[in-house]
Formats: structure tokens, sequence, C-alpha cells
């Protein structure tokens, strides 16, 4: 086993006597203890849910899950709130990961829905880069000057400061602000009251 490779993982070395848990070494970084039926069996192999490796993926999962099902998320009222709900394979990470992985995405890549009218189905959506994104959200506005930024509100800065694992650009597409601007905030070098 030592030295074989079984997705992310690398197999070091038993971590017992009799061979039926192996120390692994995950491309991230991280090691992790693995059953050899988890190893032979398993379709993600990650040292753990905040592998770095996927974490943005997670974030990403996690985010739609949200969106259809909190009532806190800001989201809602547009997504779980019309009733659109996901597949229910994807309440699973480890299977949105390995459909993830199959539909060519690539890290810091967006989910979106073919149909925004419908669930979140292998069927519906894709991957888009950040760009594609923006140029998608952005349409039918194209024309408006890329100098008019929005005003931001004390309600926009906290969330902006919720959710730091939102990388800063896409936070600044998000309210048509500029990146410094999302930097400042979440520095606490504008908006110090807040
Ligand atoms: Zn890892």
């Amino acid at each position: 086993m030592e030295g074989k490779r079984f997705g992310n993982l690398t197999v070091v070395k038993a971590a017992d006597t009799t061979n039926t848990r192996w120390l692994c070494a995950c491309d991230c970084g991280n090691s992790r203890i693995v059953h050899t039926d988890t190893l032979l069996s398993s379709d993600l192999l990650i040292c753990g849910v905040h592998c770095t490796m996927y974490r943005r993926l997670y974030y990403t999962w996690n985010t739609m899950r949200l969106r259809c099902n909190s009532h806190n998320n800001r989201d809602y009222h547009k997504v779980g709130a019309l009733g659109i709900k996901y597949h229910p394979d994807w309440d699973y990470f480890d299977k949105f990961a390995v459909w993830a992985k199959a539909t060519g995405y690539v890290k810091g890549m967006c989910l979106i829905r073919l149909d925004e009218h419908a669930d979140f189905t292998p069927d519906n959506c894709k991957w888009v880069t950040w760009s594609e994104m923006v140029s998608r959200t952005n349409k039918g506005r194209v024309h408006k000057p890329h100098t008019k930024s929005r005003k931001l509100t004390a309600d926009d800065v906290r969330f902006i400061r919720r959710w730091p694992n939102d990388p800063d650009v896409e936070m600044a597409a998000r309210f048509r602000v500029c990146v410094n601007t999302i930097r400042n905030i979440r520095n606490y070098k504008t908006w110090k009251g807040i």
C-alpha cells in the first residue's frame, strides 16, 4: 500500500499492526488516517471537509444549501422562498464534489443554473468562471458607466465582514464597488464604527 495514490491521498505507512488503517498524506499538505475500506470505496479522498483542496468548493456547496434552506440567508427570498431546491444527492458534499470534478470544476469557478427558475440539479447546473458570471449578472446594465459604484449601507458592510472567505473580487462584483473598497472595509480602515 505504501506510496499508492487514492484520489488526493497518498499512503505513507500503516497506522496499526493489522494493516487496516493507513496514515495518508493529502495533496493539500495535511495528513489523515484512513481505513482500507474507505480508501478502496470512497469517491472523494481528501483529508477532511475543510481540506484546502476543496475549501472553496465546500463554500460553494454550503452557500447553495443555505440559499435553499436558510431563512437567514440574504438570497433566500429569491431561491428557497420560491420553492427552489437542490438534488437530494447534493445533500452530501462528497457526491456534489464528485459531480463537480466530472463537469470540469476548477478552483474558483462559480455554480450557475441554466434555468434560474428551476432547481439545482446536475442537468440544470454548470460551472463558469467568475468573469463569465459577472457578465451574465450585469446583462442589461452594461451601458452604465463603470465609474458609478454603488453606495454601501451599514448592512452591506456587515454582510461583507460576515463572509470573510468570499474573495474580495467576488464581493466587489456583488456590490459593484472596487476591490480596494472591500479590502478597506475588511481591514477596518473604513466603516470603523460598524
Ligand atoms: Zn487535504
